[in-house]
Formats: C-alpha cells, sequence, structure tokens
C-alpha cells in the first residue's frame, strides 16, 4: 500500500507536537480521559492530525465510556486502513489513516448500531473544523 503523504522521521516531528507524533507515528495511546475530544460534542469534520484527511464525522461520535473519542463509522471507509495488531499481549485491529499512515486508535466489534463498531481514536490524532454556520 502506498501512502499519499510521505514524509521523514524528522519532518514529522517537525510539523507534529510531541505528543501528536508519539501517537501518529509511534502508535502511542493518549491516557483515557484526557484527550480534549472525549467529551467534545461540536458538530463538524474530524480530520488526520498529519495529512487534513477527512476521517470522522461529528454525526456518527457517541459516547462510549471508554475515555476516548468514539465513532460507529468513518467518513468513508477509503480514508482509513485496518491492520492487525498484536502488541500488548492483546489481539486488536488497528486503525490507521489510509493517506499518510498516521496511528489513529483501533476498532471494536462492541459499537453501536447502524454498524455495530466501535472506532476508538485518539483525540491527539485528531483536528477538529467546525460545520459551517453550526
Ligand atoms: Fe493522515
Amino acid at each position: 500500500m502506498t501512502e499519499k503523504v510521505q514524509k521523514s522521521d524528522q519532518e514529522w516531528r517537525k510539523i507534529l507536537t510531541e505528543e501528536q507524533y508519539n501517537i501518529t507515528r509511534l502508535k502511542g495511546t493518549e491516557p483515557p480521559f484526557t484527550g480534549k475530544y472525549n467529551h467534545f460534542k461540536d458538530r463538524g469534520l474530524f480530520r488526520c492530525v498529519g495529512c487534513g484527511a477527512e476521517l470522522f464525522s461529528s454525526q456518527a461520535k457517541y459516547d462510549s465510556g471508554s475515555g476516548w473519542p468514539s465513532f460507529y463509522q468513518p467518513v468513508d471507509k477509503v480514508n482509513v486502513r485496518v491492520e492487525r495488531d498484536a502488541s500488548h499481549g492483546m489481539l486488536r485491529t488497528e486503525v490507521l489513516c489510509e493517506c499518510c499512515g498516521a496511528h489513529l486508535g483501533h476498532v471494536f466489534e462492541d459499537g453501536p448500531q447502524p454498524t455495530g463498531l466501535r472506532y476508538c481514536i485518539n483525540s491527539a490524532a485528531l483536528n477538529f473544523e467546525p460545520e459551517e454556520g453550526g
């Protein structure tokens, strides 16, 4: 899979904060209930902090109680990539930005309908863009 946005480690370090870098490039996880979008309810679009790709809409955001922003679906499935993740002694499905390869979080099968999915995403991997007039 060829990513459309490719940058060197040095370039990523320049454009991202340390927290954004640790999460998106080193596959880190922000502590639960600390992220700026966990309890955030404004209407708009969440874009990739690395490349600006459209990832999640506030329309699909819900309170999962997990401590991380949770969505039941991405804006478009082609904008995210999933990979098997066997790290930390768990079997999980990692969610990445298809455009730049940023680690976003994980997806679990305990979400609400209509998808039954819970995209559990780090706030630090996202940039919010308010809806026009909203
Ligand atoms: Fe991206």
